[in-house]
């Protein structure tokens, strides 16, 4: 069986260097906020061209720390609204509300599965403080466009990169919040399969704004800059030494796993070749660093069924809207009844292929045969 994604592989050949160190952090005797998260701080800020990193829980909680953030900052208010894409991961729309603030859907692109731009300023009321962008499945939202909105309307930009680390113009992080007086930062999870992931729970993020930069570091950690002093009121969200540890050790490779699913794409849009198969948009620049190699078909059951009877292991992100979850019946919500018909048939149609930086050349071709041939 060609397994959709094979961690044990990725992570096999750090595994030496894992135990190393493993053996400096037991040794360095201080788990919590050591040296291990000072240094990857620093060095993903520096990967990402941002002035400043923070480290904390998970990817959840670096949106939900970068909303209550600019609720500190009397930036946002309770009750705010923030224009997120209708087709995203539950994490964005749940981040939003987790910070009291109010989701408004809007529908994505077909081709591109992300936010369609166009579509954002008819949504936008006295009560709309934010967008938060979502770069699904590894492929950057149309940043421009957005931020061109945001400014027009003096809105904070907030980007979910969970998928996306990597993606060019996230590490040219394009807003200078002195030079154009817009406010912004960037959400990275290091959940272990994701483009770059540890050996557990991680996330992180990525600003150049210093007034946000302060509040975050002590809201991730009791509202508390110095210890036992408690400024805000804080959550527990560390990013932990050990984790930090690993991801020193990965980082260096992020560049050349990211080409290497990009080649993998190349040969998927080249070589795949049936009409009951729709391959996914993509401009071959390096905003896109396929977390994700999504394609779209009809009768989908059928096609992921046909896969598996030939060895091919497939996913399906997502299946069900989050207007569709059932954690949004009630009636306050009142989602299930709104319609969203691009979301719907992407979340209908879409079949997520194997990929990964350890997929081999020969699963590649065998992946390619079984799908032209079905
Ligand atoms: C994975 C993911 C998250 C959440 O990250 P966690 O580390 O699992 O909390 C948020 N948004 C998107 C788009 C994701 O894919």
């Amino acid at each position: 069986m060609i397994p959709f994604l094979d961690l044990k592989k990725i992570n096999e050949p750090y595994e030496t260097a894992f135990q190393e160190k493993l053996k400096t952090v037991l040794h360095n005797g201080w788990y919590i906020l050591g040296k291990e998260v000072e240094m990857f701080e620093r060095k993903f800020a520096e990967y990402c061209q941002s002035k400043y990193c923070i480290g904390v829980g998970n990817g959840l909680d670096a949106l939900i720390l970068i909303f209550k953030g600019y609720i500190e900052l009397g930036k946002l208010q309770k009750g705010d609204e923030v224009i997120v894409p209708a087709n995203t991961y539950i994490a964005s729309i749940l981040s939003i509300l987790q910070a009291d603030l109010v989701p408004v859907l809007v529908e994505p692109k077909l081709e591109t599965f992300n936010i369609n731009p166009d579509l954002i300023e008819e949504k936008i009321t006295s009560k709309t403080k934010a967008i938060l962008a979502v770069h699904l499945y590894g492929q950057l939202s149309e940043m421009d466009k957005i931020n061109k909105i945001a400014g027009k309307y003096n809105l904070i930009v907030v980007e979910d990169a969970a998928q996306s680390h990597g993606a060019e113009n996230n590490i040219k992080s394009k807003i200078d919040p002195e030079a154009s007086g817009l406010k912004s930062a960037v959400a990275f999870s290091f959940y272990p399969g994701k483009n770059l992931g540890c050996l557990g729970d991680g996330g992180a993020i990525t600003t150049n704004d210093a007034e946000l930069a302060k509040v975050l570091f002590s809201l991730r950690n009791y509202g508390s800059e110095q210890k036992y002093h408690n400024e805000y009121i804080g959550i527990n969200s560390r990013l932990d030494e050990l984790q930090a540890g690993f991801l020193n050790l990965k980082l260096p490779n992020l560049n050349a796993d990211n080409e290497k699913r990009r080649k993998i794409a190349k040969r998927y849009l080249s070589e795949i070749k049936n009409d009951k198969i729709k391959l996914p948009f993509w401009d071959f620049s390096n905003n896109h660093v396929f977390h994700l190699f999504v394609i779209r078909t009809e009768n989908r059951n059928d096609l992921q069924n046909y896969l598996v009877q030939n060895n091919i292991q497939t996913l399906i992100h997502y299946p069900i809207p989050p207007h569709k979850q059932k954690a949004f019946f009630s009636e306050t919500f009142g989602w299930n009844n709104l319609s969203f018909p691009v979301t719907e048939k992407i979340h209908n149609e879409v079949l997520s292929l194997p990929m990964s930086p350890v997929l081999t050349e020969s699963e590649v071709d065998f992946i390619i045969e079984i799908l032209n041939q079905y």
